[in-house]
């Protein structure tokens, strides 16, 4: 066998591994209550040609100085991911370690992130991810709402550039920051939202999901709603 198909093997192993897992933890038996986990990631008219690509609003945001976050950021987190992704997730801001390695949603509660996308039948490559913030407010403290104001404008373009058929918006902050309302994440999760004219779905963040593991089952309920959406889109 081949080190490329035993390379393969192990990934598919790691895969259904983690998704078991994160199952189990939600007290889940049967991965029949699942809906088929699809992971065709380039069709469909959401992705039709975009007018200006993801490296061409990276290259605009550039070493951005736009606000003052600029002053005591390591790194700058522009996002990651498929740049045709169908499924987007948006988190609030970078924290201290995403800061350290420009890479969003790294850390514990990217693990989390990852095993959640596993109990989809999605990796990170599938998807893409990336936050309001491009920028770590210092020691984790709120972003003001002048910061969300000038860095939003970019998030906006990455998902016109992406054209997905689905956001997650992850966590109190993003969501507030994303649908301009102050309604309580529990109650907003669970019910579909309009951002842009894209179906978004709010639910708890993964860092939250640490402090809070009950909290996971009605993510749970909240991906699945995902999956069937993306599903009846490809078979429609
Ligand atoms: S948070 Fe956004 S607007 Fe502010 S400096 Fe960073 S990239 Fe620029």
């Amino acid at each position: 066998m081949s080190e490329h198909l035993v390379n393969e093997l192990r990934e598919t192993l790691a895969a259904a591994r983690s998704q078991f897992e994160y199952l189990r933890d939600l007290g889940v038996e049967s991965l029949g209550t699942c809906p088929p986990a699809e992971n065709k990631v380039s069709q469909g008219p959401a992705h039709a040609a975009a007018q200006e690509s993801l490296d061409d609003i990276h290259l605009d945001l550039g070493d951005c100085q736009r606000c003052g976050l600029a002053e005591s950021r390591t790194r700058l987190v522009y996002g990651v991911g498929n740049p045709n992704a169908r499924l987007v997730l948006v988190g609030e801001a970078p924290g201290r370690e995403e800061d350290l390695r420009g890479e969003p949603f790294v850390g514990e509660a990217g693990r989390l992130l990852d095993r959640i996308l596993a109990a989809m039948g999605m990796q990170r490559k599938d998807v893409y991810i990336c936050n309001v913030l491009k920028c770590r407010p210092p020691n984790n403290r709120d972003p003001l709402p002048e910061e969300v104001a000038t860095c939003e404008a970019f998030l906006v373009r990455q998902i016109a550039a992406i054209r997905p058929q689905v956001v997650v918006g992850l966590g109190r902050f993003a969501v507030h920051s994303l649908l301009k309302t102050r309604i309580p994440i529990s109650q907003l999760r669970g019910e579909w939202q309009n951002y842009h004219g894209i179906p978004l779905m709010p639910t708890y963040h993964p860092a939250y999901l640490l402090r809070n593991p009950e909290g996971k089952r009605d993510v749970w309920e909240d991906m699945k709603s995902v999956l069937r959406l993306m599903n009846a889109e490809v078979e429609g």
